[in-house]
């Protein structure tokens, strides 16, 4: 084989709790997987701060640093974890070629489990972004950053399932929360439109769109524009929520993968196998609807376990 093509037994691609652990499971059952992190190694965990709702941690644990943990409990078992971008990949035959950084490295697997994950959608304003980055509260994820805001004032921004979800999950810990819809209706199910209409401490703020996230070091505040009257004012906030979207990391599998509508790729239902035989998932790449660490890890394990027997099917040991 040339200098940059090498052959692996389990290629994993992705670093986040679903890359991880896949990572621990197959290397324990000595499948030498090599691992690439992606551009952005740990994940979107690297993004939050404290992670207070995974199993075993009682008093929570900073979310990078869950990261070097995972990372370093998948190297224990030898894990081979390296930094690299998968640039293309050819699924044709039954022993897979994936190209890492344009041509750089070609690796061929018997197996490859995908855990690419998806990332947040941003509204891409600089002081939300700036205060994102300082963990000065601006997330993604109710679910996981909403308790540290119980009985403040907060605002979510947009209008689908995930906000309409996500807004009623604040409105149970806050004491009043804003959402900013950029028209005059919403685009979530009636359902879910009714459940928020009937919160009490929700405010529903129509053709509204953010202008500025207000506050150095924390947020203190955010100025919205009313795009009917163009009327501005500053709501008094200390949280500020975005549930605009996700978008799966997926595109490079486009040609050879089955994804839905929106990109997700589609698991045979209760198991991480693709379309593809020797292809599996985990994690936030197949899921639109759970989305949390400890889905994303366990659906790693399936997808390690499903290698693991497919590979011993097949005669690799
Ligand atoms: P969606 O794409 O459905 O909704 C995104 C929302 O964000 C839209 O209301 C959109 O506004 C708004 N938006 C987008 N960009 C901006 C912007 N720059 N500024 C302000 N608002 C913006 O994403 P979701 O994450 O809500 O849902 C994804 C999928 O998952 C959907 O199919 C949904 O039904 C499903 N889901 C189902 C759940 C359930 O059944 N329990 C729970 C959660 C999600 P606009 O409407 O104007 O385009």
């Amino acid at each position: 084989m040339s200098e940059n093509k090498e052959h692996v037994k389990c290629l994993i691609i992705g670093s986040g709790p679903a890359g991880y652990t896949a990572a621990i499971y197959a290397a324990r059952a000595d499948l030498k997987p090599v691992l690439y992190q992606g551009l952005q190694p740990g994940g979107q965990l690297t993004e939050t701060t404290e992670v207070d709702n995974f199993p075993g941690y009682p008093e929570g644990i900073n979310g990078p640093q869950m990261m070097i943990d995972l990372q370093k409990q998948a190297e224990r078992f030898d894990t081979d974890v390296r930094t690299g971008w998968v640039t293309r990949v050819d699924f044709t035959g039954p022993v897979h070629e994936v190209e890492i950084d344009n041509g750089k490295h070609i690796i061929t697997a018997d197996s490859v489990i995908i855990a690419t994950g998806a990332s947040a959608k941003w509204l891409g304003l600089e002081s939300e972004l700036r205060l994102r980055d300082a963990g000065g509260g601006v997330s993604a994820c109710a679910v996981c950053d909403g308790f540290f805001y119980r009985g403040q004032d907060v605002a979510i921004v947009g209008a689908g399932d995930t906000a309409a979800e996500e807004a009623s999950y604040l409105a149970k810990l806050c004491n009043k929360v804003y959402m900013l819809v950029r028209r005059d209706e919403m685009r979530a199910s009636k359902a879910m439109q009714t459940r928020v209409m009937n919160m009490e401490n929700i405010e529903i703020l129509f053709n509204h769109e953010t202008v500025e996230v207000l506050g150095e070091h924390g947020v203190e505040g955010a100025k919205v524009k009313n795009t009917a009257t163009g009327e501005e004012r500053e709501l008094k906030i200390t949280g500020f929520f975005v549930a605009i979207g996700h978008k799966p990391n997926t595109d490079v599998f486009k040609p050879w993968l089955d994804l839905d509508g929106q990109g997700y790729i589609k698991n045979v239902p209760g198991t991480a196998k693709t379309n593809v035989e020797g292809v599996f998932v985990a994690g936030d790449a197949a899921d639109h609807v759970y989305r949390q660490a400890v889905t994303a890890a366990g659906t790693g394990c399936m997808a390690a376990l499903d290698a693991e027997r497919y590979l011993a099917n097949k005669g690799i040991h």
